[in-house]
């Protein structure tokens, strides 16, 4: 049975619900494989990643699951987004999202511009209504576009599968999860991606392959 790479979910770092060991522990009994745990960053913040870090040894020296540190680049101005991402990475961070232009928030403009063009960048969060040309440079750059899980964001699921399909840019599936209710078995993630408009092939690529590759590049 197909295990869940979940690669955007949030702890107590930041605004999510529970410690890294109680999301590591319900996304196992969840049948998980391996989540990254992101949480938003600024520079007021972007040093907690050694802690987290501490705790995510002691879960993976401990339990049969693989826990990522990573960080999400939240609502920063698009100028720092590559020195965050680079940080990030410097400060033992394997995963590198950016909080992209979502429908449901006034992320600023030029955000997925920025991002799809950074090398320090992995996933490029909820990119609502991406412009094409955005699309290929992701494609280029291997930045993975986001199908979200999260109410409010998954408002232009849509629209990024479609473009993504056409363009052939990597998809990933991801719950961006908060609270112990929004994690997702591989079986519901896979009804988002088929929703979204995704084909059978396409949402295990979303699913298993892409997010394997992420992992295998940034290891
Ligand atoms: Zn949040
Ligand atoms: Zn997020």
């Amino acid at each position: 049975m197909n295990k869940r790479i979940d690669l955007h979910m949030h702890s107590l770092f930041s605004d999510g619900e529970l410690l890294p060991s109680e999301l590591a522990r319900r996304a196992y009994v969840l049948n998980h494989s391996t989540i990254a745990i992101t949480d938003h960053v600024d520079s007021s913040n972007i040093s907690t990643i050694p802690n987290l870090i501490e705790a995510i040894e002691d879960i993976n020296d401990n339990w049969d699951i693989n826990v990522v540190p990573g960080v999400e680049i939240t609502h920063t101005p698009v100028e720092v987004i590559a020195k965050l991402a680079k940080k990030a990475r410097k400060l033992g961070a394997k995963i590198v999202v950016v909080h992209g232009e979502t429908l449901s928030e006034p992320v600023i403009e030029g955000t997925n511009h920025e991002a799809v063009q950074c090398e320090d960048v992995d996933i490029l969060a909820h990119p609502g209504l991406i412009r094409k040309e955005d699309v290929e440079i992701a494609k280029e750059n291997n930045v993975a576009l986001e199908i979200s899980g999260r109410k409010g964001h998954s408002l232009s699921n849509g629209h990024v599968t479609k473009l993504g399909m056409e363009v052939g840019a990597d998809l990933v599936i991801n719950t961006d999860s908060h609270s112990p209710d929004d994690l997702l078995s591989f079986q519901e993630s896979k009804l988002i991606g088929l929703g979204a408009g995704l084909t059978e092939k396409e949402v295990m690529k979303a699913l298993v392959d892409n997010p394997k590759k992420i992992i295998k590049k940034r290891e």
